[in-house]
């Protein structure tokens, strides 16, 4: 029987690792399961689609699953969830779309399940009119909120039978946007909003915007900004959001309650890591999975990118391995390459953006 490589994550990462366990050997069987509809997304280009620059969702989209599965050949099964992995006995096991059950066995295992945006605990954040923005599908909500068109996708919509979205239709596009967070999706979002006419209010609790980077280049962006009246909060805590009759109204903080219609929460990821930490597979110090340079867990099923700790970088740190889109390729290529017979080792990751506290 051929080996099995199993891949649980089908985004940049996931589909990476799949595409160069099969160049490499064609004989594996390479399983994928994604529990969304979506794979090998540009979740990068998202601003640009709320800013109206990208037309559609499918414009981000670099290799579409009918391409894996006919041209790579491999088995790529969209809408499904891994929810549990048994180390012991290397099967995960696994729920489709009509809620069947069942578990696959594995050779080897690519945990790709990358991370999650945060929610800061603190009130409000529930509210209608809230968002953040980390998948597609929050693309897509965030575009059509702001432009009040419903997409083709809405239930129901077309034929009148959803009165929800017939109603929300019916109200007024919001004018007025808090983003809570001045890190680059903070930014980015800003432009996107400025473009769509509505008033940007933009809190940090930091000193500067974009905390990556040096004062100099935060100070140009923060100048930017004010040249096109966007309202720049710095050493500005929100503290809370307030709401009427459950939508979102204002956003709260020590000194003032400013009004707007819509709030997007840019402040950090978390890595998904319930399936690991259900495997028992040790965690380092962010909170991701540990892995050795060679992007091995603790129990041996290989983990990458967004989700796992990298081993400590050229400069002596050791962070969660978020952020660069070329990241998950090359790191990816490494787990996909290391299950088979040659090995291949991750020189580190260096920090380039700060874990929410
Ligand atoms: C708005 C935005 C802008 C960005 N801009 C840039 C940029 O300019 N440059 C850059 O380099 N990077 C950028 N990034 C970051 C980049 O998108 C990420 O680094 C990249 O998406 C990480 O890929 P990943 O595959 O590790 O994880 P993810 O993209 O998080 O994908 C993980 C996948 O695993 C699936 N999954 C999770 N759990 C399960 C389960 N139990 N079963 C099955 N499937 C599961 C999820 O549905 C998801 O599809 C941006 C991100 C965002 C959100």
């Amino acid at each position: 029987m051929a080996e099995q490589f199993v891949v649980i994550g089908g985004d940049a990462a996931g589909m990476s690792a799949a595409s160069k366990a099969k160049r490499d050997t064609p004989d594996t069987d390479v399983i994928v399961f994604e529990r969304g509809e979506w794979v090998a997304y540009g979740a990068c280009g998202l601003p640009y689609y709320i800013k109206g620059d990208i037309e559609a969702l499918d414009d981000l989209v670099s290799v579409t699953p009918t391409e894996f599965i006919n041209e790579r050949d491999i088995d790529l099964r969209l809408e499904h969830e891994v929810t549990t992995i048994d180390p012991e006995a290397r099967t995960v096991s696994v729920v489709g779309p009509d809620g069947e059950q069942f578990e696959q066995a594995y050779d080897s295992l690519l945990i790709a399940t990358g991370a999650h945006a945060v929610r800061p605990d603190m009130p409000g954040t529930d509210l209608d009119g809230v968002f953040t923005l980390h998948s597609m599908t929050a693309g897509r909500d965030i575009r059509e909120y702001v432009t009040r068109a419903r997409s083709e996708r809405t239930p129901g919509f077309h034929d009148g039978t959803n009165t929800a979205a017939q109603t929300y239709l019916d109200t007024q596009p919001p004018e007025t946007v808090a983003l809570v967070g001045g890190g680059y999706i903070g930014i980015e979002l800003t432009e996107a909003f400025v473009a769509n006419e509505l008033t940007v209010e933009l809190f940090q609790r930091g000193s500067h915007l974009l905390s990556d980077f040096g004062e100099a280049v935060a100070s140009e962006v923060e100048s930017h900004l004010r040249e096109h009246d966007v309202g720049v909060h710095l050493d500005t805590e929100v503290t809370g959001l307030v709401g009427d009759e459950g939508t979102v109204t204002a956003v709260r903080t020590a000194n003032a309650e400013i009004d707007v219609d819509m709030v997007v929460i840019g402040a950090g990821v978390r890595p998904n890591v319930d399936l690991a930490q259900n495997a028992n597979i040790e965690r380092g110090p962010t909170g991701a999975i540990a892995t050795d340079e060679y992007g091995r867990t603790s129990v041996s099923p290989f983990s990458s990118q967004s989700c796992r700790t990298a081993p400590p970088s050229p400069s002596g740190c050791s962070t969660l391995s978020f952020a660069p889109a070329t990241k998950p390729s090359s790191e990816t290529d490494m787990s996909a390459t290391t299950r088979g017979p040659s090995v291949l080792r991750s020189p580190g990751v260096a920090p380039i953006t700060s874990l929410p506290s």
